[in-house]
């Protein structure tokens, strides 16, 4: 035998991960879309009581306490949610139910990494269609491909916009296949699309506690959809795919919704201060309802840039990729990492 892998396995790149930064680090982190602030401190008490018979058993399957906090803030049955171990594990899910070979995946690009790394292992074909960039989906593309399964990042990523309902209303309406609506970032936006599952039996709301809950290294996502496809979902599932701590831990932070609010205000609020003081520094910066901002240096040097922050020890994202290649992403911080972030940026526009 010639490899070990499958052709398709043999054949993938695979993902680098961004560069992991410990705890406690003095870097300046701005590269992954996390929450500058902590999580619930209501999460402490939930780990500093945990009875250890919780990690003696194995957990419950089907998450009932966990979707049942996220079904009371979202005034949904609970039959309508699945949950996953990151949002990304229900990327997985559906694709692994849904896609292979000639049932291909179709998204817009550029777009969140994952998609094609997906269709790779599946493997399934896939069809890119390009983004406009304009704020609004090439839904004529979108629909001209068909896909078994289409990925809307909505807010979208990684220009930042949102994506109006009508126009996710009118996909949902002429695709067969299934739509995955990742809204990884809705915590930061000023819409949801969750109406349209009640619309469209074809749909699936994605969402995490990574981004507006501060739990990135908890691993929790969710997903929304009418039962009978989230049934078709459940069988390609880990069983235990939530670990009995991050249940209880997620549960909690659910419940404290005045927390969350609280930190994506603070966010929302220090991302209008960032993209002022950047337009001043004549950045073009794209109007985000995320927790990031992606800009244009004046003169497009983004590579220099970002490899000359990162010897500052400040990390934001840059993307070697057509159409990013001049850009960068910028995770929004605290207002006082912003600030250092800024004095950096005015250090070097013009290198
Ligand atoms: C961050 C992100 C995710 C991943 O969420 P996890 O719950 O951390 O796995 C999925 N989709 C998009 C578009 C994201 O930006």
């Amino acid at each position: 035998m010639s490899s070990y892998f499958r052709p398709n396995v043999e054949a993938m790149k695979g993902h680098t991960p961004s560069h992991y930064l410990k705890p406690g680090s003095p870097s300046i982190k701005l590269n992954s879309n996390e929450n500058p602030y902590p999580p619930s401190p209501t999460i402490r008490a939930v780990l500093q009581n945990l009875d250890l018979e919780y990690l003696r058993r194995y957990p419950d399957a089907n998450a009932n306490e966990l979707r049942q906090a996220i079904a009371a803030v979202l005034q949904i049955p609970l039959d309508w949610i699945i949950v996953g171990n990151g949002c990304d594990e229900l990327l997985h899910v559906v694709a692994r139910a849904c896609a292979e070979g000639k049932r291909q995946v179709v998204y817009p690009t550029p777009t969140y990494m994952l998609y094609p790394l997906l269709t790779e292992i599946q493997p399934a074909d896939r069809i890119e269609v390009a983004d406009p960039a304009d704020g609004h989906l090439p839904i004529e593309s979108l629909v001209a491909a068909n896909g078994a399964v289409t990925f809307i990042t909505a807010p979208n990523s990684p220009f930042g916009h949102g994506v109006a309902i009508a126009e996710l209303r009118e996909l949902a309406a002429r695709l067969t296949g299934v739509l995955v609506i990742d809204e990884a970032y809705v915590d930061f936006a000023e819409e949801t699309a969750l109406p349209l599952v009640q619309e469209f039996e074809n749909v699936i709301i994605l969402r995490t506690l990574s981004k507006g809950y501060s739990l990135a290294g908890l691993r929790l996502g969710f997903g929304i959809a009418q039962p009978q496809l989230l049934q078709g979902l459940l069988k390609v599932k880990d069983t235990y795919n939530i670990d009995a701590i991050a249940a209880l831990v997620g549960a909690a932070a659910m419940r404290d919704q005045t927390y969350k609010d609280t930190c994506v205000a603070k966010v929302k609020a220090s991302r209008t201060k960032l993209a002022q003081d950047l337009q001043h520094l004549a950045f073009r910066v794209w109007n985000s309802q995320t927790n990031f901002l992606l800009v244009e240096p004046p003169q497009k040097n983004a590579e220099q840039i970002f490899l000359a922050l990162r010897e500052q020890d400040i990390w934001i994202r840059y993307f070697h990729q057509p159409g990013l290649k001049d850009k960068l992403r910028i995770t929004i911080g605290t207002n006082e990492q912003n600030q250092t972030l800024w004095e950096g940026l005015r250090q070097w526009r013009n290198i």
